[in-house]
C-alpha cells in the first residue's frame, strides 16, 4: 500500500481544493466566436492527449487527495471516441467522485440512457440562444434542433439540467425573457455567464460585455426573483442563483468579471495534454503527462506533485487591464477545460 497523502487539498489562503474540471480533450465540434479564434486555433496532437487510463489514474490520485467532484470538459468531451466507456472506467476506478458533465449537447441526446446507467445525471448544457438562426451565426454549425431535443429528452429522463448562456450584448440579450421563460416552465436552472476575454479573444470588448449587473436589473423587470438559499452547495459555488416564483427552474449569473470568486474557488483543472492549471486565468501549468509515462514515477510522487502545484493556487487576478485588454488567460476555453 502507497503513503499518499490524505485529506483535503489546502492552500495557504484556507481553501480548499475537492473539485476538478478535467478536459477530455481539445477538439470540438462548433466554432463559437466567443471560443474559437481561427487565427490561434492548434490542436494539440494525439499522442500528446492523455490516454483515459492516465486520466482515470489522475482522478484515482486526486481522490484520495480529497476530490469528490470531478466535471468532465473539453473541447467537446461527446466528440472524443469511446467517451462513455471512460465514465465507466472513471466509475469503477473512483467510485466516491461524482461525476458531472459539461456539452454542447449536440451528440447527446442517444447516450442519455447509457450516461443514466452510468450513474451521471448532472448535465450543465451551452446554449447560448434559442433561435435557429443565431445559433448557427454564434456556433458556426445548423446544430439547434439536435441541442433542444437533447434537453427535452434529458429532462423528461430525470436528469438535472443547467443551461448556460454566455451573455453577448448585441447578440442575445434580446433572448433574456425567452431564456427566463425557460427556466419557468421547465426544472432548468439557466445561467448566464458574463463574457472573459479568453485566448486573446478578439471578439471581447466592452461594447459586447454584458455585465451581471445589468442582466439582472432586466431579468428582475420580468420576472419576480427571490435569491435562492444559501444552504445548498450550489449557491456555494460561483453562480448567483434567483427562484423564480412560480416557476419550476431557477435563474442565475456567473460573474468572472464583475464579481471575482476567487476566494472560494475550490477547483482545480486538468488539461486534454496533462497540464495542471491551478487557476482559469493563470497560464502557469504543471506538467503531468511526462510523469504519468514515466515507469519510475510512482503515484505517492504525482501526489506530491498535484499538492504541491495546489499550494501556489493564486488567490486572484485582475483580468482586464486599463485599457480593457487581458494579459492573463492566453489560451482558448476550448484547450483549458471550460
Ligand atoms: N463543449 C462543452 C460545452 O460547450 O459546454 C464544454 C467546453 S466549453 C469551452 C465550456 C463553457 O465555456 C461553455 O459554456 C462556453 O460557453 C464557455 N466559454 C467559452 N469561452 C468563453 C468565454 N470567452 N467567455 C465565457 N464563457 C466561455
Amino acid at each position: 500500500m502507497t503513503s499518499l497523502p490524505h485529506g483535503r487539498l489546502n492552500d495557504s489562503y484556507g481553501r480548499s481544493v475537492n473539485y476538478i474540471r478535467l478536459s477530455v480533450t481539445d477538439r470540438c465540434n462548433l466554432r463559437c466566436l466567443y471560443c474559437f479564434n481561427k487565427e490561434n486555433a492548434y490542436y494539440i496532437p494525439h499522442p500528446k492527449i492523455l490516454s483515459y487510463e492516465e486520466m482515470t489514474r489522475v482522478v484515482r490520485i486526486c481522490e484520495r487527495l480529497g476530490v469528490n467532484k470531478v466535471r468532465l470538459t473539453g473541447g467537446e468531451p461527446l466528440v472524443r471516441k469511446n467517451f462513455l466507456h471512460f465514465v465507466e472506467m472513471l466509475k469503477e476506478s473512483s467510485p466516491s467522485v461524482a461525476l458531472r458533465l459539461t456539452t454542447n449537447a449536440t451528440l447527446l441526446a442517444d447516450k442519455l440512457d447509457a450516461l443514466k446507467d452510468l450513474g451521471l445525471m448532472r448535465l450543465n448544457i451551452s446554449l447560448d440562444t434559442l433561435d435557429r438562426d443565431k445559433f448557427q451565426s454564434i456556433t458556426g454549425r445548423d446544430f439547434l434542433p439536435r441541442v433542444l431535443t437533447a434537453v427535452d429528452r434529458a429532462v423528461s429522463k430525470g436528469f438535472r439540467v443547467k443551461i448556460n448562456a454566455v451573455a453577448l450584448k448585441g447578440v442575445n440579450d434580446g433572448e433574456l425573457f425567452d431564456f427566463i421563460n425557460l427556466a419557468r416552465n421547465f426544472p432548468i436552472d439557466v445561467r448566464y455567464i458574463e463574457f472573459m476575454p479568453m485566448g486573446g479573444c478578439s471578439r471581447w470588448s466592452f461594447e459586447n460585455f454584458w455585465s451581471a449587473n445589468d442582466i439582472l436589473a432586466s431579468a428582475k423587470s420580468m420576472a419576480d426573483l427571490v435569491p435562492a438559499s444559501t444552504e445548498s452547495a450550489e449557491s456555494r459555488g460561483p453562480a448567483k442563483m434567483y427562484e423564480i416564483k412560480g416557476g419550476l427552474g431557477r435563474f442565475g449569473l456567473i460573474t468572472p468579471l464583475s464579481h471575482h470568486f476567487c476566494r472560494t474557488c475550490n477547483r482545480l483543472r486538468l488539461t486534454s495534454d496533462g497540464k495542471l492549471r491551478t487557476c482559469l486565468f493563470s497560464d502557469k501549468e504543471y506538467r503531468l503527462r511526462s510523469l504519468l509515462r514515466s515507469p519510475r514515477i510512482n503515484d505517492d510522487m504525482i501526489a506530491k506533485v498535484i499538492a504541491k502545484a495546489n499550494t501556489r493556487k493564486p488567490l486572484g487576478f485582475e483580468i482586464l487591464d486599463k485599457r480593457g485588454r487581458s494579459p492573463v488567460a492566453q489560451k482558448q476555453m476550448s484547450s483549458i477545460g471550460g
